[in-house]
């Protein structure tokens, strides 16, 4: 039996190890990726802390995979050995439970998700639901899409349908992973793009990223600023802190909309009757099916976004998932097999 590199958590709050296996076969409806590059996302926490229930142990964290497929399983229709392939946070959809049957295949009850229900993308090969898989354009690298599948799909997939049109002010909270995708896709989407994070120093960054405005949170009133440009139609909150998605709410223009993507501990302090005088609201956006993925990245070849990306080889994951967790790395950092 050949065998592949995988990286895996062997117990809630336990240590990356690099260990040998035998390569898989993919059972029915699945197929085998040869893994190029796996983004690190913050939600690999989950996997690694164990703060998911049921978690089976060791597990292969990794849900921003690109690679190829090379080998597909009994019963797979539309994947071909030789794909270039990515796969996300979403591990499949079962389509006959009734979230599924109603087109919410998001909410499917199979509840497959990558990396957490199955072995994901820290390893040399994983095997993929086939409905869990996104085709890669030819245009981009697999470290290109990699964060993509997770941090882009999020941002790009809860813009889309925010209800917000070109012209429209659209405020992107938080300049971090999510958020420095969310506003190139802004800009690119012809939104009025506002970029709002804590510090002055982030303003060029912002502007090279597309945001037509900045707000420095330190420094300025954001509610206020936000008003001065006629409100927002739309903040996307990528940032995890309650009180800075809280003061966004007063700036909300008519009919505007919070859309939350950050899950803080702390819950939001929101005035009612402003939601009531305004029509306004907030809601929270999953990040997006295997099509959605596709989608972000048939939209970021074309219009040029990108993740600003660390790369790191697959064998020093430990060290690359800390530098992920500081909050140091710019923005995203993702792992190679050198395949
Ligand atoms: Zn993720
Ligand atoms: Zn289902």
């Amino acid at each position: 039996m050949l065998k592949m590199r995988v990286v895996q958590v062997t117990q809630a709050k336990g240590q990356f190890e690099l260990v040998e296996r035998e390569i898989p076969e993919p059972a029915a409806g699945r197929v085998r990726i040869k893994v190029e590059a796996c983004g690190i996302c913050h939600s690999d926490s989950l996997t690694r802390e164990g703060i998911l229930p049921g978690i089976q142990y060791p597990r292969v964290p990794g849900h921003e995979v690109a690679g190829i497929v090379d080998a597909v399983g009994a019963g797979v229709v539309g994947w071909t050995e030789g794909q270039r392939v990515g796969v996300g946070w979403h591990g499949g959809y079962c389509g006959h439970c009734e979230p599924c049957r109603r087109g919410n295949f998001f909410a499917c009850q199979w509840g497959q998700v990558t990396g957490i229900t199955y072995d994901g993308g820290y390893a040399d090969y994983m095997v993929a639901h086939s409905s869990a898989l996104a085709l890669l354009p030819d245009e981009l690298s697999a470290v290109e899409a990699g964060p993509l599948v997770c941090a882009g799909v999020t941002t790009f997939n809860s813009l889309r349908n925010s209800g917000a049109r070109p012209n429209d002010v659209v405020a992107i909270l938080g300049l971090g992973g999510l958020g420095h995708l969310g506003v190139q896709f802004a800009a690119k989407m012809g939104f009025k793009t506002v970029a709002i994070a804590r510090g002055s120093d982030k303003a060029p960054l912002a502007r090279q990223l597309g945001a037509h405005h900045y707000i420095d949170s330190q420094a300025q009133d954001v509610a206020a600023e936000l008003l001065k440009m006629g409100g927002a139609r739309v903040v996307l909150a990528t940032v995890t802190n309650a009180q800075a998605m809280s003061a966004t709410l007063g700036g909300l223009g008519i009919n505007g909309k919070l859309l939350v993507l950050g899950a803080p501990h702390e819950a939001l302090e929101v005035p009612a009757f402003s939601l009531i005088a305004g029509c306004r609201s907030i809601a929270g956006w999953y990040s997006g099916t295997s099509i959605d993925s596709q989608d972000t990245l048939s939209f970021s070849t074309l219009t040029g976004v990108r993740a600003m990306t660390e790369v790191y080889p697959l064998q020093r994951a430990a060290e690359a998932y800390e530098r992920m967790m500081s909050g140091k790395a710019r923005f995203r950092v993702v792992l190679t097999t050198g395949q």
